[in-house]
């Protein structure tokens, strides 16, 4: 497939095999954009902005609206792609082309609610006889960079508000999952959309990053990834806003009044849904010791019934990981951790970048499993006996995503969301919940700002007031 610059489809010599992490294939393969591109991406841009920012709202709509029914009229083309080129199976990658539809519809409905306020001028002595108000308006340049993992809705979050607010775009989508985000982009200029508003630039992150990221023309950095890749972002955007969405541990509680199947239904399905490879999927799972034995047996009979190999089978519920060497980080991390003393209750294999789903108990402080996010299919078990324990141990990582609580209990539901240092709690559904609509971000090294449709509108845009002075009122 080939980048989109200044309004063309463009190749290069120099290109990049995207190859599908089951059986090594090369799929297809994309440009890897020089500096020059990078030029031409950042002049284009600042061009583009000039007719976004012309864009009636009721056009833009109509444009994300077409967006969306062209991609729900391929739904089962997005899918395969998504499957084929990351570690999604064809039924996640079906829910996730589903979501992408919302994603596009939501922001078109959005961008007709980027409201101001009159202000209270005389609410003050000297504002006597003014009269006014502020609007948002669109930010400029936004450069979007996003993960491999939901290669097309994450995308999505980014694209769809950035157009639905009138801004330009430059997307750099991950090096090894772009195709996805490429048919977005196709969607986006069949929908109607000026070419020169989106260019999509394919290449090496750690190439053409910094000069994208420092560049005083980009008025905003959208990232999505990997918590060192955003402090090296964060070093060199210099000033012009950040939104960051990046990883986490994600703890979950179950309580000892839990609807257990509920709790162990959801967790298994939030710690290997996509090989574990989700910025909210399960890691950590803190059970009360009272429950703790029949849920670990319950949690452990769901997991090895799990069925793991060819994506796009249609009873495959696992996949391989993004690549082999990633599968192979997980398998050191779990034999780093049982050689403390942790113990394995099912899983722990790999064979090429499939890694089985695994469970962990007795994993040590010091295990790097524990405190680093391994995004990958393990999860450990710890038990817990008193709730500001369990609160504290939640909190007790860097990360702060989202959090998650099995309970009964009103009280406990309550304390554990006021308490638990995060972006987002869930009660009785696991930290892999979330509805495209919500304010979606995290505190500490999980993040900076709020995704979301209406959120992100918010982050790309700035308001900008307007004061009449009226002696003769
Ligand atoms: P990554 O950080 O390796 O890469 C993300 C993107 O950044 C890619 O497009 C990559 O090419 C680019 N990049 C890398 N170095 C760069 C640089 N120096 N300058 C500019 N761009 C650069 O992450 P990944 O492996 O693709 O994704 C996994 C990570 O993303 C995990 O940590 C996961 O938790 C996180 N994630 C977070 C969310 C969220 O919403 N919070 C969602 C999905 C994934």
């Amino acid at each position: 497939m080939k980048m989109l610059l200044n309004g063309q489809w463009v190749d290069r010599d120099d290109k990049i095999d995207v190859i599908d992490p089951f059986d090594n294939s090369v799929i297809d393969t994309v440009p890897s954009a020089n500096n020059a591109d990078v030029e031409t991406a950042l002049s284009a841009a600042v061009k583009g902005f000039e007719i976004s920012k012309r864009m009636s709202v009721y056009d833009r709509a109509q444009i994300l609206y077409k967006a969306a029914q062209i991609i729900s009229s391929r739904l089962e083309e997005f899918a395969t792609i998504i499957a084929r080129e990351g570690s999604k199976t064809i039924n996640e990658a079906r829910k996730e082309a589903g979501r992408c539809v919302n994603t596009m519809t939501c922001s078109a409905e959005e961008s007709k609610r980027i409201l101001g306020e009159t202000i209270p001028w005389d609410s003050f002595p000297g504002g006597e006889k003014r009269r006014g108000f502020y609007y948002r308006f669109p930010i400029g340049v936004v450069l979007a960079i996003t993960p491999f993992n939901d290669p097309l809705n994450l995308v999505a979050h980014k694209l769809g508000p950035a157009i639905a607010a009138g801004n330009s775009v430059i997307l750099k989508p991950a090096t090894v999952t772009p195709l996805s985000a490429i048919k977005l982009v196709e969607a986006l200029v069949e929908a109607g959309l000026p070419p020169q508003v989106i260019q999509c630039i394919t290449g090496i992150g750690s190439k053409i990053g910094d000069p994208l990221v420092s560049d005083e023309r980009v008025r905003m950095v959208s990232f999505t990834g990997g918590v060192e890749a955003g402090k090296h972002i964060a070093g060199k955007a210099g000033i012009k806003k950040i939104g960051m969405e990046l990883g986490s541990d994600s703890p979950v509680i179950v309580w000892k009044d839990a609807d257990l199947k509920l709790a162990v239904e959801s967790c298994v399905s939030g710690s290997f849904w996509a090989a574990g490879q989700n910025c909210i999927g399960v890691q950590r799972l803190l059970v009360h010791k009272d429950i703790y034995d029949e849920f670990k047996t319950q949690f452990v009979e769901l997991t090895k019934k799990y069925k793991i190999g060819d994506k796009l089978k249609e009873d495959t519920d696992m996949g391989p990981m993004i690549t082999e060497n990633e599968a192979k980080r997980v398998e050191k991390w779990v034999k780093e951790a049982s050689d403390k003393g942790a113990k394995v209750l099912t899983g722990g294999g790999r064979k090429g970048a499939l890694v089985e789903p695994t469970v962990l108990e007795n994993v040590p402080a010091d295990a790097t499993i524990h405190y680093e996010e391994v995004f990958g299919p393990t999860v450990n078990l710890y038990p817990v006996d008193d709730l500001d324990k369990a609160i504290a141990e939640a909190n007790s990582l860097p990360y702060g995503l989202l959090a998650a609580i099995f309970t009964r209990d009103v009280e406990v539901a309550f304390k554990a969301a006021y308490e638990l240092d995060c972006g987002g709690v869930m009660i009785n559904d696991s930290t892999d919940y979330r509805l495209d609509s919500m304010p979606f971000g995290g505190v500490k090294y999980s993040g900076l700002g709020r995704e979301g449709l209406k959120f992100s509108l918010q982050e790309m845009t700035e308001p900008k007031v307007v004061c009449f002075n009226l002696p003769g009122i």
